[in-house]
């Protein structure tokens, strides 16, 4: 059970304390638990689960960060089999069906297709030319080449010093050939502009287009979805609902409304955390799930900042673009409202994201270079069981964080009428797309309301209201210190920032963790899940 710090506060001694109960947090908690650890776990927000929890507002619920996930197309993927690994088998999980998603250029309208070979198929329907065809296969087989080529990198963080000194530095380069702009990959494959931005178009699952982007974390994406795309029946939170029993009946403990003001360094090892109440818990080992910026920056005393030179590793990554959420609720069922399961991605029909975002960043008023629309209600099929006669639906846009410094530290819900101006302008843009697209839902949103970068601050603690973590730059995947290790000895890093964005990479960066701390290969766990 989660217990709240407010009512009641820990008093085990505990082997490990985790910062965070997001996806990271908690995967990294199970699989120490179950090697017998006992662990803490402390979050700062009054509902559990990181971006995978969901939030309720009249008679409505919204997930924030989850819209779909893949790889649940055979039991014996890695995601698949991790999930039954930390949940003991208690999530399931819906097919979104035959589309995933939908690129939407102006009135052309591409699919996605489940299933490698008919999303081939498909893209041939669009791309007929025997020289797009071609490129097409290239371009499936350059996935494949960049994922397989990648394994090696992730794994080496989870490598002690040792094994790291002598087998490390290949382990990466095989992984790293592929560190190059998704664009000049591209080029390589292509040199149809529209068909490139077709295949480039699920860019806002990692935040950046495709000049900007490494074709590492592209290519993991792509491959990721390949296979089509799941919902969690029940919504969002039913993933931390089903993992927190795996942790708490091992003893482990998970507390809500606890947040850590900061690691306790004694000489140069981590001992404790103190909260912001000021009481302080003592634990063997300390892992951070709340990202490299914030722990570093927020959660170390600036001495050992200083001594150990974090800035400078600072200095190398930077936040990932912020985003701006509309969620809107609908007195109709999915099925009146005539809602299907596949995500939109919808642009403006020049296809050329690049310019497209540049253009943005200049100007707000400038045309939105993407928006995505997703349809919790129509994925989730115990949706209509759990709000009869209701449907969601979940708009999202790209939003730089220097658009709302000028409200920073203003009180969530009283920022102020410029604030709310601002956000009731972007809100009628983002609902005028979807009604470009679904005409029908014109005339029947009952319920709207818009979260902005300051949002993503003030429960998830994104220091620049950051969507994704640390951007997937070229330069953050040449980086060898986003591991597990830091350079103060039992504070070890977990999620999002370790591995990559998505509910995929921070259940790798969970068992890349636990391996790393328990110097074991943790995945031999997996085979019996
Ligand atoms: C809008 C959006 C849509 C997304 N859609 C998808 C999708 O469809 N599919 C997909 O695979 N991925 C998606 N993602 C990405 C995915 O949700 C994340 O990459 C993943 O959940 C991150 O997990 P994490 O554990 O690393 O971080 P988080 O979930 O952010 O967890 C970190 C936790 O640390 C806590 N914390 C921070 N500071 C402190 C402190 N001082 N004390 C205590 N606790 C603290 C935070 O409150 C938070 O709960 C989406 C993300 C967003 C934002």
């Amino acid at each position: 059970m989660v217990k709240s710090y407010k009512k009641e506060k820990p008093t085990g001694n505990y082997d490990a304390i985790i910062i965070g109960s997001g996806l990271g947090g908690m995967t990294t908690g199970v699989f120490l638990a179950k090697e017998g650890k006992k662990v803490l776990i402390l979050e700062r927000h009054y509902t559990p689960g990181g971006f995978t929890h969901v939030f309720k507002r009249r008679g409505y619920e919204w997930d924030v960060g989850v819209h779909y996930v893949g790889e649940f197309h055979r039991d014996s993927t890695m995601v698949a089999a991790m999930f039954r690994y930390i949940t003991e088998g208690r999530l399931k999980w819906a097919d979104m069906g035959e589309v995933y998603d939908k690129m939407i250029f102006g009135t052309t309208v591409y699919d996605y297709a489940k299933g490698v070979d008919n999303f081939k198929a498909r893209m041939k329907e669009y791309f007929p030319a025997p020289k797009d065809q071609a490129s097409i296969d290239l371009y499936v087989d350059k996935i494949y080449e960049a994922q397989k080529a990648q394994q090696g990198y992730f794994m080496e963080k989870a490598l002690p010093d040792a094994a790291r000194f002598i087998m490390g530095n290949n382990l990466r380069k095989k992984g790293l050939k592929y560190n190059r702009p998704t664009s000049e990959v591209m080029a390589d494959i292509t040199s149809n502009k529209k068909l490139t931005a077709v295949l480039t178009g699920q860019f806002g699952d990692y935040g950046l287009p495709p000049t900007e982007s490494s074709f590492m974390m592209h290519s993991a994406l792509v491959k990721h979805y390949f296979n089509g795309g799941y919902y969690p029946i029940g919504g969002s939170s039913k993933i931390f609902e089903c993992v927190e029993p795996t942790i708490t009946e091992r003893g482990g403990e998970i507390y809500t409304n606890a947040e850590v003001s900061e690691i306790l360094v004694e000489g140069n090892k981590a001992v404790g955390v103190k909260m912001k109440d000021g009481d302080i818990y003592k634990a063997p080992l300390i892992i951070s799930s709340a990202g490299l910026r914030v722990t570093y920056n927020q959660l170390l005393p600036q001495g050992i900042k200083e001594k150990k030179n974090l800035q400078g590793q600072l200095d190398k990554v930077k936040p990932s673009v912020g985003h701006v959420c509309l969620y809107l609720g609908f007195e109709h069922s999915t099925e009146e409202l005539g809602l299907q399961k596949a995500n939109y991605w919808i642009f403006p029909d020049n296809y050329d994201h690049d310019k497209n975002i540049k253009e943005y960043l200049k100007n707000p008023d400038a045309e939105i270079p993407v928006v995505y629309v997703s349809f919790p209600s129509a994925k989730d099929p115990s949706w209509d069981e759990r709000y009869p006669g209701k449907a969601t639906i979940d708009i999202i846009t790209l939003a730089p964080w220097d658009r709302y410094t000028k409200w920073d530290g203003t009180r969530w819900m009283k920022r102020g009428e410029d604030y709310n101006e601002a956000k009731e302008k972007l809100s009628q843009r983002l609902m005028e797309k979807l009604f470009s697209v679904e005409p029908q839902l014109r005339g029947k949103i009952s319920h709207y309301e818009l979260s902005t970068p300051l949002t993503t601050k003030h429960f998830a603690n994104y220091m620049d209201g950051e969507l994704y973590g640390l951007d997937h730059t070229l330069e953050r995947f040449d980086q060898k210190f986003l591991r597990p290790k830091t350079p103060v000895k039992n504070l070890y890093l977990t999620g999002q920032d370790v591995v990559t964005v998505g509910v995929g990479g921070a259940l790798a960066s969970g068992m890349v963790t636990a391996s790393a701390i328990l110097k074991k290969n943790l995945s031999n766990r997996l085979k019996n899940a």
